[in-house]
């Protein structure tokens, strides 16, 4: 027969990787999805180079070293698209 704090710290433990995998599950959908709504190079008027003193590496989208948080694939930190915000601080 089982005793009671035994029975608890089960369903705990239970409860604990449950959590645990819906949290991995929920965290890669959000991924998936926020993948979903970026906009192509193209979408964006990407280019590879500075625009009026404006650059990925000063982007609040941009993700380094070679990422974007609005634009699908890598970008180089020199580039430029229309979604350019100022990074703040
Ligand atoms: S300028 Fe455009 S491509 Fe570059 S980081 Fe910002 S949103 Fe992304």
């Amino acid at each position: 027969m089982r005793s009671a704090s035994k029975t608890t710290c089960d369903r705990r433990r239970t409860l604990g990787w449950l959590g645990a995998a819906i949290l991995a599950t929920t965290a890669g959908a959000c991924s998936t999805i926020t993948s979903l709504f970026k906009a192509s190079k193209q979408e964006a008027n990407y280019q590879n180079m500075p625009r009026a003193g404006q650059q990925c590496a000063g982007c609040s989208h941009f993700i380094p070293p070679d990422g974007c948080g609005r634009v699908e694939g890598p970008v180089s930190p020199n580039g430029w698209c229309r979604f350019w915000s100022a990074r703040s601080g």
